[in-house]
């Protein structure tokens, strides 16, 4: 299997019937990249910037920044780099900011929601970007996006910061795609309205999966309620789709669920256009892939969104198409 994976890693993701999708890393620094070329990714989908504010005892400079983005998108050599901004709060701290104690950190000041109240950490950060976005394909993601005036209010704030930079005589690329995380139901159940303003969608699965089961995504007493399979998972996803290729707009995925070899042909049948995951995960993606037919999984999608249970769809899967 080994041999038949290996003989993949310059190749195309098409499937068995000729259809193309994109098959993308996640990664967390740009120390990944040499994994990411070996696995032959085409991509960057997700790189989490978090980890250039974590383990250390204040925020990294523009500067800073501005280093690790370009190594990434020069590194990947004009493929594209979705790079999410600042994604802190939930489970992930930083004892330097000294935020308040939650009650309930997931569903509290995180993300976003941090940023645009603290614009002296956003605009450093988005400076960093624009900056680095003359160097490869560049695109820029908001996580945890729960409504429009976010979205536009952060835009906003970047197109200000490429002004500055533009002014100033810096270079900064003209078409930088400007996408959202959706892992909040609200968002995804208006897809529609945000897919009218957006460059793309990433679909996080493993917040929009806590947040519309209601489990939290740490807590092994409700790991049963994780699932990716139930029947309003997969009519969510299938509804960002679908408002997003209505405005000729494309959806990727990064939250665990797109490396799934069980998700994975769901997902192709409902029309998914980047998969994003581990860089291990790539290889078996695409030979996975290679073997099915989308059209015959189209075929047969809505009787599978009809099922009643994760379980029955898990069932269904494995009988019939894995
Ligand atoms: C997600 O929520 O699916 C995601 C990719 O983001 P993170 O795992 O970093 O929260
Ligand atoms: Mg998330």
């Amino acid at each position: 299997q080994k041999a038949e994976w290996e003989k993949l890693v310059k190749e195309a993701t098409v499937s068995k019937d000729g259809q193309h999708v994109e098959l993308a890393a996640n990664i967390g620094t740009p120390n990944d990249l040499e994994g990411v070329t070996k696995n032959g990714a085409e991509g960057i989908g997700l790189y989490r910037t978090e980890f250039l504010y974590m383990g250390r005892d204040q925020l990294p400079t523009e500067d800073e920044q501005f280093e690790a983005y370009k190594a990434v998108v020069e590194g990947m050599e004009g493929k594209p780099v979705v790079i999410r901004t600042l994604d802190i709060g939930g489970d992930k701290e930083l004892p330097y900011l000294q935020l308040p104690k939650e009650l309930n950190p997931f569903l509290g000041f995180r993300a976003i929601r941090l940023c645009l109240e603290r614009e002296d950490i956003f605009r450093p950060q988005l400076r960093a970007l624009l900056r680095a976005s003359a160097f490869g394909n560049l695109k820029i993601m908001f996580p945890m996006i729960a409504t429009l005036e976010e979205y536009r209010q952060a835009k906003a704030i970047l197109a200000d910061e490429k002004e500055k930079l533009t002014s100033e005589g810096t270079k900064v690329s003209d078409d930088i795609e400007i996408g959202i995380m959706v892992e909040i139901p609200s968002t995804a159940v208006s897809a529609d309205i945000f897919a009218k303003e957006v460059d793309f969608f990433s679909i996080g699965t493993n917040d929009l999966i806590q947040y519309t089961m209601a489990a939290d995504r740490m807590n092994e007493q409700v790991s049963y309620l994780y699932q990716p399979y139930h029947p309003a998972i997969l009519r969510l996803v299938k509804l960002v789709i679908n408002a997003a290729h209505k405005e000729g707009k494309w959806v990727g995925m990064c939250g665990e669920m797109a490396g799934d070899p069980i998700a994975i042909p769901i997902l192709l049948g409902l029309g998914l256009d980047e998969f994003s995951m581990s860089a291990s995960s790539i290889l078996p993606a695409r030979s996975q892939i290679s073997k099915l037919s989308k059209q015959e999984i189209e075929a047969v999608i809505e009787q599978l969104l009809q099922l009643s249970t994760a379980d029955e769809v898990e069932n269904y899967l494995k009988s019939n198409i894995l």
